[in-house]
């Protein structure tokens, strides 16, 4: 991969130094490349800390005993503007509420982006990262979300556009961010590493806003994953983001 990246940033190179281009236009054509190259394997480059993602990439090919490079980036999934397109089951976990995959592991009619009460939302608002845990009943408890897991952390995204209601830390759900996206629709974003600069009660937000990144926060042991939630209702209730209805963002 490294190689890779690097042979398409020398092409790029040799390209702009032959056309004699000043070294801002050189830069220029540098991102750009490395942006398309970007939204073909799921790579965010616009953030430095976000060379995790790699990381997590390389481990899991080294770890996974014979699968090519190439599956273990497919099943971080297909990154594209704020959430994944594709989404792969993780390799070897059992996955309570499981949806329909097919013969990759990759879930069968997954919707990048889905449509509640008017309001457009991604279905997986993460830069990479597998599918480890559906909506349902798990071990005669509601699990009240999906989960996404990376072992070394992905980007997290608000899962479209709206404003900040909650963010905050709470032993159950660690650093938690609860999004008003209107119409009595809202998500919530659990276990999160860190906040992303400016992600504060108040704040707006679109559907590429960082929000943090995924980490494994909570007042008792859980894996690093982005725990997700739909929730519909009136948040206006002493219970605030509790007292609104968890729903399955698949189902929709
Ligand atoms: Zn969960």
């Amino acid at each position: 991969m490294r190689n890779f990246l690097f042979g398409v940033v020398l092409g790029a190179f040799g390209t702009v130094w032959a056309m004699g281009a000043l070294p801002e236009q050189i830069a220029n054509v540098l991102n750009d490349k490395l942006g398309d190259l970007a939204s073909v394997v799921g790579i965010d480059t616009d953030n430095s800390t976000d060379t995790a993602d790699e990381t997590d990439r390389s481990a899991s090919a080294e770890g996974s005993g014979g699968f090519e490079a190439a599956d273990a980036l497919r099943r971080g999934g297909v990154y594209q503007n704020g959430h994944l397109v594709e989404v792969f089951t993780c390799p070897g976990m059992a996955i309570s509420n499981e949806p329909p995959v097919d013969a990759d592991d990759r879930l069968k009619n997954f919707k990048p982006l889905i449509k509640v009460e008017g309001v457009t939302l991604a279905a997986a608002p993460v830069s990479h990262g597998c599918f480890s845990s559906g909506f349902g009943d798990r071990d005669g408890k509601l699990h009240k979300g999906v989960d996404y897991h990376s072992e070394a952390g992905s980007t997290v995204y608000s899962a479209g556009s709206g404003t900040i209601v909650e963010a905050i830390y709470r032993d159950d759900y660690g650093h938690m961010v609860v999004i008003d996206h209107g119409n009595g629709v809202y998500t919530r974003y659990a276990h999160l590493k860190d906040f992303a600069s400016g992600i504060t009660q108040g704040s707006s937000v679109t559907g590429t806003t960082k929000l943090g990144r995924m980490g494994q926060t909570a007042g008792y042991s859980v894996p690093v994953h982005l725990h997700y939630e739909l929730l519909l209702g009136d948040f206006n209730m002493p219970a605030k983001s509790f007292g609104l209805e968890p729903k399955d963002p698949m189902a929709y």
